[in-house]
């Protein structure tokens, strides 16, 4: 079986991981309040999907 001569350290370790950091992902945004959302995801603040409603929210008056 192939095995690694060195030890990797810590530091080399750590510079390859440099790149690996997750980004967040916004597919858009609300077309109701303009706020970003997930795509195809009601909005969590205005509780609208595709302009329409789903949710029982207090906080939107119509
Ligand atoms: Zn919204």
């Amino acid at each position: 079986m192939a095995v690694p001569k060195k030890k990797t350290s810590k530091s080399r370790r750590d510079m390859r991981r440099a790149h690996a950091a997750l980004v967040p992902v916004f597919g858009g945004e609300c077309q109701t309040c303009g706020e970003k959302k997930r795509p195809h995801h009601v909005c969590p603040v205005c509780g609208h999907y595709n302009k329409r409603p789903v949710l029982k929210d207090s906080r939107v008056s119509e």
